[in-house]
C-alpha cells in the first residue's frame, strides 16, 4: 500500500466520503480510512448515513406509509385491497438491499475516483501522521499533507435506561425490530423519536413517546410544531411532553417506564424502548493526546469557521463538530475543506441549512423562525398559505398543513420559510435557494410556479405575506 497521500480522510460517512471525493477531484491524491463493517462483515461505506440512519429510516418510512395509506385511505379512492396484511420480513429485506446497493456505489465512487478506500480503524498521531489498523491487521503508519476528520457521532445513551439491544435500543436496533412491538415506548421526541415513532405507529404499535421539555419540537416555528402536533395526535401518536424519565423496570414482557411531569409520577408498560434523546461527537481513540487538537467540553472537535482544527493542517467536518447533525451540513462542510485545500477560495453558509423531519405531514424549514427574529429585534411580516386550498394536495388526499414566508418589513427580502405538508421536503428546496439569492418576497411572488403543483402553496404564501393571495381569503 502507498504509505504517502495529499489527503486522509478518516470516517466515510457524507462528511468524509465527500470530502474524499471532491480532494480527488482536485487531483489529491486520496485514502479514506472507515471502520464500520456491515452485518455480513463486510466493509461498508458511507457512515451512519446510508447504514443506519438517513437511508434506511426513509426506506422503512415509506414502506410504512404505503401500508398505512392502503389501509386507511385506499379505500376513498375506491379502491379495494381485500384483506391488507403486512410482511415486515420482506419489507426490512428491501431496506438492506437499497442500504447495500448505496454503500456499494460509495466503494464504487472511491475507485473510479482513484480513492484508497481502506477498511479499519483510523487515529491522528503528531505531524500529520495517521497510524491505520486494518481489520484484523497490524498498525501501519500512513503520511499525509492533509488530515480530515469526520469521525461522526453516535447515540447517546441514558445513565437511567442503558440500552440492552433487545427491549431497550437505540435508533439502529428500532431500526432492526423483526415484529411490530404492540407498545412502543420512546424517549425524546426529536427528529429520530417522531420519525421511527411514526414507522412503527403506521406497522400498528400503540406509540408512546416521553419528551422532556415543555415545548414540541421547539427548534421549529411555533405554528408549523403546533399544527404538526395536531396532526400527530390525530394519527395516535401519544406524544407527552415535560416528562422526566426516572427509572426503568424490565419486566416479563418488556419493560416499564417511569416519569414525572407537573402533574406528578407516572409509569407506562412497553414491549420496546427506544432511546432517542441526542448523538454525541465520536472521538474515541482518535486523538493521540499530542497530535494538537483539542476538543470542546461537549466533546466536539474545535474548529472555526472553515472546519480548520486547532493543529495545522488538519480539519475536521460533519457531526463531529459544532452546527446541526445533518447529512448535508456535514457533506457540504467537506466540499468547502477539500476547496480550501487545493487552494481555492470556499466558505459556507450556515445561516441556511435546511431541516427537515420526514414524518406524515413532513415538516420542513430553513432560515429565520418568528421567535428568532422577535428576540433579534428584527421587523418582519409574514403570510400563510393552507394545504386545504390546493388543488395538487386536494387531489393528493394530503390537504393538511401549510407555508409560512417570513419576510423582512424594511427591505422584503425573505428571511425564513416555514411548512407542515405534503412532501415539505422537497418544497424546502425552492425556499433554499432564494434564501440563498438574496431574494425579495416579490421575487418569489413573481416567479411562475407550474399549476396545479404543491410548489403554488409556496407562491400563495409569498403573496399573502403582502395580502396579495388568490386562493385565499387576505386578512
Ligand atoms: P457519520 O455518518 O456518522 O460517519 C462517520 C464514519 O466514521 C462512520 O462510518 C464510522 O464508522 C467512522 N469512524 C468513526 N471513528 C472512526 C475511526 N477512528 N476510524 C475509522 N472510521 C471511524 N441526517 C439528515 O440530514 N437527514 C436525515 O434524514 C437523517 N436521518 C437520520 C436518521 C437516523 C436514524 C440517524 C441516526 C441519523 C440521521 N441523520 C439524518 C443524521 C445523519 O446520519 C448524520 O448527520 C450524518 O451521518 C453525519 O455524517 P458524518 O459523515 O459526519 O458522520
Ligand atoms: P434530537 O436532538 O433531534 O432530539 C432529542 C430529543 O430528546 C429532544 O427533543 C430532547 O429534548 C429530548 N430529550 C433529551 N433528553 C431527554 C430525556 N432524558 N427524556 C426525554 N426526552 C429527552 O436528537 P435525535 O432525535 O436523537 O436525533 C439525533 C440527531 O440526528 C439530530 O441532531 C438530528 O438532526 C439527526 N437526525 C436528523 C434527521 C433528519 O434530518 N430528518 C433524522 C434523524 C436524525
Amino acid at each position: 500500500m502507498n504509505n504517502k497521500f495529499d489527503v486522509v480522510v478518516i470516517g466515510a460517512g457524507p462528511a468524509g466520503y465527500v470530502a474524499a471525493i471532491r480532494a480527488a477531484q482536485h487531483g489529491l491524491s486520496t485514502a479514506c480510512i472507515d471502520a464500520w463493517v456491515s452485518q455480513d462483515g463486510q466493509v461498508s461505506f458511507g457512515g451512519t448515513c446510508l447504514n443506519a440512519g438517513c437511508i434506511p429510516s426513509k426506506a422503512l418510512l415509506e414502506s410504512s406509509e404505503l401500508y398505512h395509506r392502503a389501509k386507511v385511505d385506499f379505500g376513498k379512492h375506491g379502491i379495494s385491497v381485500g384483506e391488507l396484511s403486512l410482511d415486515l420480513a420482506t419489507m426490512q429485506a428491501r431496506k438492506s438491499g437499497i442500504v447495500k446497493q448505496l454503500c456499494r456505489g460509495i466503494g464504487a465512487l472511491f475507485k473510479a475516483n482513484g480513492i484508497s478506500g481502506l477498511g479499519g480503524r483510523g487515529r491522528l498521531l503528531p505531524d500529520n501522521k495517521v497510524e491505520y489498523t486494518p481489520h484484523g491487521g497490524e498498525p501501519e503508519l500512513i503520511e499525509a499533507e492533509h488530515v480530515i476528520l469526520a469521525t461522526g457521532s453516535e447515540p447517546v445513551e441514558l445513565p437511567s435506561v442503558p440500552f440492552d439491544g433487545k427491549i431497550v435500543v437505540d435508533s439502529s436496533g428500532a431500526l432492526a425490530f423483526d415484529m411490530v412491538p404492540e407498545r412502543l415506548g420512546v424517549i425524546g421526541a426529536g427528529v429520530i423519536g417522531l420519525e421511527l415513532g411514526s414507522v412503527w405507529q403506521r406497522l400498528g404499535a400503540e406509540v408512546t413517546i416521553l419528551e422532556a421539555m415543555d415545548q414540541f419540537l421547539f427548534m421549529a416555528d411555533d405554528q408549523i410544531a403546533k399544527e404538526a402536533q395536531r396532526q400527530f395526535k390525530r394519527q395516535g401518536l401519544d406524544i407527552r411532553l415535560g416528562a422526566r424519565v426516572q427509572a426503568l423496570e424490565m419486566t416479563k414482557s418488556g419493560a416499564r417506564l417511569a416519569y414525572e411531569d407537573t402533574q406528578g409520577g407516572h409509569d407506562i408498560s412497553v414491549d420496546r424502548v427506544v432511546v432517542a434523546v441526542g448523538r454525541r461527537p465520536c472521538t474515541d481513540g482518535l486523538l493521540d493526546p499530542l497530535a494538537g487538537v483539542d476538543v470542546d467540553a461537549r466533546g466536539f472537535i474545535d474548529v472555526d469557521s472553515v472546519c480548520r482544527t486547532t493543529a495545522a493542517n488538519v480539519w475536521a467536518v460533519g457531526d463531529v463538530v459544532r452546527g446541526p447533525m445533518l447529512a448535508h451540513k456535514g457533506s457540504e462542510e467537506g466540499v468547502m475543506v477539500a476547496d480550501l485545500i487545493a487552494g481555492e477560495v470556499a466558505e459556507m453558509n450556515y445561516d441556511i441549512i435546511p431541516s427537515i423531519v420526514y414524518t406524515s405531514p413532513e415538516i420542513a424549514w430553513v432560515g429565520k423562525t418568528e421567535a428568532e427574529l422577535k428576540t433579534a429585534g428584527t421587523a418582519y411580516k409574514t403570510g400563510t398559505f393552507n394545504f386545504s386550498a390546493s388543488g395538487r394536495a386536494q387531489a393528493m388526499d394530503q390537504g393538511a398543513g401549510l407555508v409560512k414566508v417570513i419576510s423582512s418589513s424594511e427591505t422584503d427580502q425573505i428571511l425564513g420559510v416555514h411548512i407542515v405538508g405534503p412532501m415539505a421536503g422537497e418544497l424546502i428546496g425552492e425556499a433554499v435557494v432564494a434564501l440563498e439569492f438574496q431574494a425579495s418576497t416579490e421575487d418569489l411572488q413573481r416567479t411562475i410556479h407550474g399549476h396545479p403543483t404543491l410548489t403554488e402553496a409556496l407562491h400563495e404564501a409569498a403573496l399573502s405575506v403582502d395580502k396579495r393571495a388568490i386562493h385565499a381569503i387576505n386578512h
